[in-house]
């Protein structure tokens, strides 16, 4: 059977046999206990790496999301965000449905930032008609926005910002290894001002499962609450830890390997008569790019499927990925993406245009 080569996204990828090995040989414990010591050693590392005081295992980026946004910003507040962020726009609205918190959307920019003056101008002065503003987000890499890289420098001035008004900046770092990768700054660098941020160790990292919280100790010990109060305190959860901690040492190289599919793909694409894409923005391992509207073959029509968290899926045959809006298409590498698959599905796209 041919294998399906999946450019869905890098939520896909699969353990490695390291992380299985590693998974089979954890040391476990009871983990709200605080006891699993292959956990705590995967928070310690995390929280390291980020230059943070401490780190939480908790089993998914959204929940990470929600519990750091619940710890910072009281019911009836106001966080500002972009309106394409995650926590927005794919979060199921849970920020609002369990915090009671009001979203400021603005616009994002085509490289995921939002305009320092638009920030500026949505921080609430302290008047009994608005809500008070308790927090801001950014998203790193930025999913929507052609998985686009945030400098250290524009984090710095928006946390400076944050820091002025007295309110908090959380990071969605879901991934921000492919971040420090593109723009090759430390990690630490990309959150060094900021209050809290979350990763995601299921995406190119490849682990199974989970994501991390990392930010001062006092936070943490409040989202350790909120994290057993929406039931996420997992017990002997020690075996998706080892294989976080494979991933942190080990998968690293793997992004680099990612970005440099996605160019190529995005080179070829290029080359592809009836489909454009931004080339300069293919920074990392999500790319997007558009099919003339009179271009669109009966063929292309044919292998899209409806009903999918896009618009559509579409299936050449054994290669998948996402319609993210009409026209416009997604696609993610990843560690279950080789060169020969960019080749493959470079092919295969000749073919959706007539
Ligand atoms: C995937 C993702 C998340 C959420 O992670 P899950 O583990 O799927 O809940 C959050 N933010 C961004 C930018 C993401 O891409």
């Amino acid at each position: 059977m041919n294998k399906i080569i999946d450019f869905r996204s890098d939520t896909v990828t699969l353990p490695t046999d390291q992380m299985l090995n590693a998974i089979k040989n954890a040391d476990l414990g009871d983990d709200v206990f605080q006891e699993d010591p292959t956990i705590n050693k995967l928070e310690k590392k995390a929280a390291n790496l980020m230059g943070k005081e401490s780190a939480l295992l908790v089993p998914s980026g959204t929940m990470g999301n929600l519990i750091s946004i619940l710890v910072h910003c009281p019911r009836g507040t106001e966080i500002i965000l972009g309106d394409k962020a995650h926590t927005f726009y794919y979060e199921a609205g849970g920020i609002s449905a369990f915090g009671g918190i009001h979203s400021r959307q603005l616009k994002n920019q085509a490289d995921g930032t939002l305009k320092v003056d638009d920030i500026l101008s949505a921080i609430r002065k302290d008047n009994v008609h608005f809500p008070r503003t308790s927090a801001i987000t950014l998203e790193n890499t930025h999913n929507l926005c052609n998985g686009s890289p945030l400098s250290s420098n524009y984090c710095n001035t928006v946390a400076k910002i944050a820091d002025d008004n007295n309110i908090k900046l959380h990071i969605d770092g879901a991934r921000i290894f492919n971040a420090s990768v593109a723009l090759n700054e430390n990690v630490k660098k990309l959150v060094e001002n900021v209050n809290s941020l979350t990763f995601c160790l299921s995406k190119g990292l490849s682990a199974p499962v989970g994501s991390i919280i990392c930010g001062e100790e006092k936070f943490i010990y409040e989202c350790r609450r909120i994290r057993k109060a929406l039931g996420g305190g997992m017990r002997q959860a020690g075996i998706i830890a080892a294989a976080g901690i494979v991933s942190l040492d080990t998968m690293i190289d793997q992004i680099k390997k990612d970005h440099s599919n996605a160019k190529k793909l995005a080179k070829g694409i290029s080359d592809i008569d009836g489909l454009s894409i931004d080339l300069e923005n293919i920074n990392t391992n999500i790319l997007y790019f558009d099919i003339h509207p009179q271009r669109r073959s009966d063929y292309l029509n044919k292998q899209t499927l409806k009903n999918c968290i896009y618009p559509s899926e579409i299936k050449l045959n054994n290669i998948h990925f996402f319609e993210s809006y009409k026209n416009r298409f997604r696609l993610v590498t990843h560690s279950g993406i080789n060169e020969s698959d960019v080749e493959k599905l470079l092919l295969a796209l000749k073919k959706i245009v007539k």
